[in-house]
């Protein structure tokens, strides 16, 4: 189906990215491939990123950004480093750009975007949100970092893990427990900097897949965090976590569809040029059932999510609609990248084959952004059960 989503400006912007995924990330000398056995990628490239006008379009123009509020050019973003194989690059950037950007958006002081929103739009700032921690994820309200009163600022102690961008971020929105008393309304959200006294990265972790992905543990000792970097009031971080996740889970299943996309591309061509038994394997019925049943399932999802986009921009999201649009994609994406494995035969389980790392690459978007578990419970109890 056609799709109408986009206009010319959206398409542009889309040809621009390209060509910087291009010459940046995917280099005539590998460098991406580089960047997965280094599980990490430069720091440079974001700034390069953000020189090329593809880091948080949405902050106003007074602070060095576009001042676009469009999702739409976000989804260009995610889906372009899908096409181009390259999405654990691209992890990093949509993290920045659809999961982070809007905390800073709405909760910082007039003070607080002057001091952040210029380096977040120019990459010289990496992002990155800590609220997992070794003892809780799906459960936040059980959340253990403690941040202590101490004069008019914080004393942080605590530990997060898995945290995506942990390596290289500069600043990350970090989840804390400012009452003990109160399980939802204890939680309030600071932004801890690099550098701060007691804040130490841990270890890189070693992933199955989004190699390019530096994934990291982060420890609090006595961090002295001062009042002007709590984000918002003190007791609202649950609320405002809650009233952020949609559009973090619309983001993941944008790119889930997109990665399924590219996955069925690449499978189509090989169906066509790899033969067995005298023809093209895709001519057996039983590929041409599976190709078509996938063409069927992501061509759907495509529309729900375009849709959910739609709603996004006009403030209509509502957390089921995402948490439908969260589970069910990246469920697609894994029936997908494994289905379309199969057809490459032995080849398909070789990482020098995009399949195979697309295939490790997809298992984590059922666990992260909420478990798809959790998106049925969040679907399930609007349902009245
Ligand atoms: C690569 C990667 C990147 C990540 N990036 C970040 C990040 O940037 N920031 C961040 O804060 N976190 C991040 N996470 C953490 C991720 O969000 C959590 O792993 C996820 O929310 C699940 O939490 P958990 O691992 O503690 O699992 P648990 O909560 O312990 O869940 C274990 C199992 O129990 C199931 N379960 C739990 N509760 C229920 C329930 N009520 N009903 C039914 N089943 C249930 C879960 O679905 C799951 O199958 C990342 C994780 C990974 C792997």
């Amino acid at each position: 189906m056609r799709r109408t989503l986009f206009d010319d400006v959206h398409e542009e912007f889309r040809a621009s990215f390209q060509t910087f995924l291009s010459r940046e990330v995917v280099g005539e000398e590998g460098r991406y491939g580089q960047w997965e056995r280094e599980g990490i990628v430069p720091r440079d490239v974001y700034a390069r990123a953000g020189g090329g006008g593809f880091l948080a379009m949405e902050v106003p123009e007074r602070y060095g950004g576009a001042g676009v509020k469009d999702f739409r050019f976000n989804l260009v973003i995610g889906e372009e480093s899908q096409r181009a194989g390259v999405g654990s690059f691209g992890l990093g950037v949509t993290l920045h750009n659809d999961i982070c950007l809007p905390y800073f958006l709405r909760y910082c002081t007039e003070q607080q975007r002057e001091r952040w929103l210029p380096g977040i739009v120019s990459g010289e700032l990496i992002t990155a949100i800590a609220m997992t921690e070794p003892g809780i994820g799906s459960d936040l309200a059980g959340l253990a970092t403690r941040a202590r009163r101490d004069g008019d600022g914080y004393v942080v102690d605590g530990t997060k893990t898995f945290i995506t961008n942990g390596i290289n971020a500069d600043l990350v929105i970090t989840a804390v427990r400012t009452d003990p008393s109160e399980p939802h309304r204890g939680i309030s959200l600071v932004v801890i900097e690099r550098g701060m006294e007691g804040f130490e990265r841990g270890r890189n972790l070693e992933k199955i897949g989004q190699h390019a992905q530096d994934t990291a543990e982060l420890f609090f000792s006595a961090v002295h965090v001062p009042a002007e970097n709590l984000l918002g009031s003190e007791g609202e971080g649950f609320r405002y976590l809650v009233s952020n996740l949609p559009q973090e889970r619309l983001s993941i299943a944008a790119s889930a569809v997109a990665a399924a996309e590219t996955a069925l591309s690449w499978t189509l061509g090989y169906a066509r040029e790899r033969h067995a038994f005298g023809q093209p394997i895709g001519s057996f019925q039983s590929s041409r059932f599976t190709l078509a049943e996938l063409r069927t399932e992501v061509d759907i999802a495509r529309t729900y999510i375009d849709r959910c986009a739609q709603a996004l921009d006009a403030d209509e999201l509502t957390p089921e609609d995402a948490a439908m649009a969260k589970w069910w994609c990246t469920e697609l994406q894994g029936r997908v990248a494994d289905r379309c494995l199969q057809l490459f035969g032995g080849y398909g389980y070789m990482l020098e084959y995009p399949i195979a790392r697309a295939f490790a690459d997809a298992r984590v978007t059922r666990i992260y952004g909420g478990t798809n578990e959790i998106m049925k419970e969040i679907i399930g109890r609007s349902l009245g059960l």
